[in-house]
């Protein structure tokens, strides 16, 4: 099988198993050989990060430092402008070459938003987009002109993943895990302990920051 290399963004404020855990298993379903995790720096569509851009980059270290899987790139870190993810695919596949098969990772709530995203018809051109499942969001589109547009795409078939360099969505069976940052930074806020919902390194790094609080 070719190598097939994913990236997935997010804000990542802060990471939990219910970014790392999906993929973990998406990784077994499809042949994935490395994700690269892309925290983003002025997210387009959403209030700003609560932690800042170091911490949220630490943890995502923290969170991946045994796991070979994982990868992190700070490319939009490093950009003050907004994080279009078409333009950071685009850089992508100039870097990686035009035949390598590469793929985008979202969970099923982004696949709802996605005709939101700027020059969204172009991601596909650059990859795959990977879905993962994420409890409290339906696997179908409400618009038919949308789910239409899904069903043209979508293949349930990972050899197709390797075979072309992007150009397909693939919804995979990952477990759900109802976990969200937002649930972690209101749990935090009240002084609750969130060990069952990310890694022990990042909560003890979140406790010495102070963060959340
Ligand atoms: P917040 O609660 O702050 O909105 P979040 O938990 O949704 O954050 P993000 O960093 O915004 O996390 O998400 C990055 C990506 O990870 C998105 O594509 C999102 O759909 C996906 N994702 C986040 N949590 C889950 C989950 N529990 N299951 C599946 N996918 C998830």
């Amino acid at each position: 099988m070719t190598r097939l290399q994913a990236l997935f963004g997010g804000t990542f404020d802060p990471v939990h198993y219910g970014h790392l855990k999906p993929v973990e298993t998406l990784a077994n379903l499809v042949g994935l050989d490395r994700t690269i995790l892309m925290p983003n720096n002025v997210p387009p569509h959403r209030p700003q990060p609560v932690a800042s851009s170091a911490q949220r980059k630490k943890m995502l270290e923290l969170a991946i430092a045994d796991k070979p899987l994982f990868g992190l790139d700070e490319r939009e870190l490093r950009r003050d402008t907004p994080s279009w993810t078409s333009q950071t695919l685009q850089e992508w596949r100039e870097e990686q070459g035009a035949d390598k098969p590469l793929a985008f990772i979202i969970g099923q709530d982004s696949l709802l938003t996605f005709h939101t995203w700027h020059r969204y018809e172009t991601i596909l051109d650059y990859a795959h987009v990977l879905v993962c499942r994420r409890p409290g969001y339906p696997s179908t589109l409400p618009d038919p002109d949308r789910q239409a547009w899904l069903e043209r795409h979508l293949t349930h078939d990972p050899e197709a993943l390797h075979s072309l360099p992007g150009g397909k969505i693939y919804l995979a069976e990952t477990p759900w895990y109802d976990i969200s940052s937002t649930q972690i930074r209101e749990r935090l806020a009240r002084q609750q302990s969130c060990h069952d919902l990310l890694p022990f390194a990042v909560e003890e790094y979140i406790q010495q920051q102070g963060l959340y609080q």
